[in-house]
C-alpha cells in the first residue's frame, strides 16, 4: 500500500479564497456552506461528496473545497450570510483541483493565511491566539477590506437583530 502523499501541498499549490465561520469554544474554523464542514487544526481538509457516490471534486457535481480565485472575487461573488466570528483566509489546494466559475473546486486543502474580520471588538486577542492553532500568519482585516456591500449589510443586520447581540 502506497504511503499517502497528500499529507503536505506540494511546492505550487492552487492558491484560493474562503471564508469560515470561527467556532471559538471548539477552536474550529467552520465552513459558511449549508455542510459545515470542520477545519482541524493543522489537518489537511478532503473533500467528499456527500450522496454523490463519486469522488470530489467532480466537474459535474458542486462537490469540493470551494475558494475564490482572489480576495476581490470572493467579495463579488461569495454571499457571506453567516452570523458571528468571521475569518477570511487564503487556502493551499492541491490533489484534484476543478475550476469553477469564479475559482476552484479542490480535492484537498490547508490554511495558509487567516485574518479574524472585523478585528476591532473586545474579545478579539483570545480569538486571534485560538486561530494561531492553525499554525499559520495570522491578522485582523476590516468589514469593508473583507466583504462586499450586501455580505456587509447582511451581517450588520444579524448583529442587531441576532439574540444577544
Ligand atoms: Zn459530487
Amino acid at each position: 500500500m502506497p504511503a499517502t502523499c497528500s499529507s503536505r501541498p506540494p511546492a505550487q499549490p492552487v492558491s484560493g479564497w474562503r471564508y469560515w465561520r470561527f467556532a471559538a469554544d471548539a477552536g474550529r474554523l467552520i465552513s459558511v456552506s449549508q455542510r459545515g464542514f470542520s477545519w482541524e487544526p493543522g489537518a489537511v481538509l478532503r473533500a467528499r461528496c456527500v450522496g454523490g457516490g463519486h469522488p470530489a471534486p467532480d466537474p459535474g457535481c458542486s462537490c469540493g473545497i470551494h475558494a475564490s480565485a482572489d480576495l476581490a472575487s470572493l467579495r463579488e461573488h461569495a454571499l457571506c450570510l453567516a452570523p458571528g466570528v468571521l475569518v477570511v483566509g487564503e487556502v493551499a489546494l492541491w490533489g484534484r483541483v476543478v475550476l469553477d466559475d469564479h475559482g476552484y473546486r479542490g480535492q484537498l486543502a490547508l490554511p495558509r493565511r487567516l485574518w479574524l474580520v472585523g478585528g476591532d471588538q473586545g474579545g478579539d486577542l483570545r480569538t486571534l491566539e485560538a486561530l494561531r492553532g492553525y499554525g499559520v500568519p495570522v491578522a485582523t482585516m476590516a468589514d469593508a477590506d473583507a466583504l462586499g456591500s450586501a455580505s456587509a449589510a447582511t451581517r450588520a443586520f444579524l448583529a442587531m437583530s441576532g439574540p444577544g447581540g
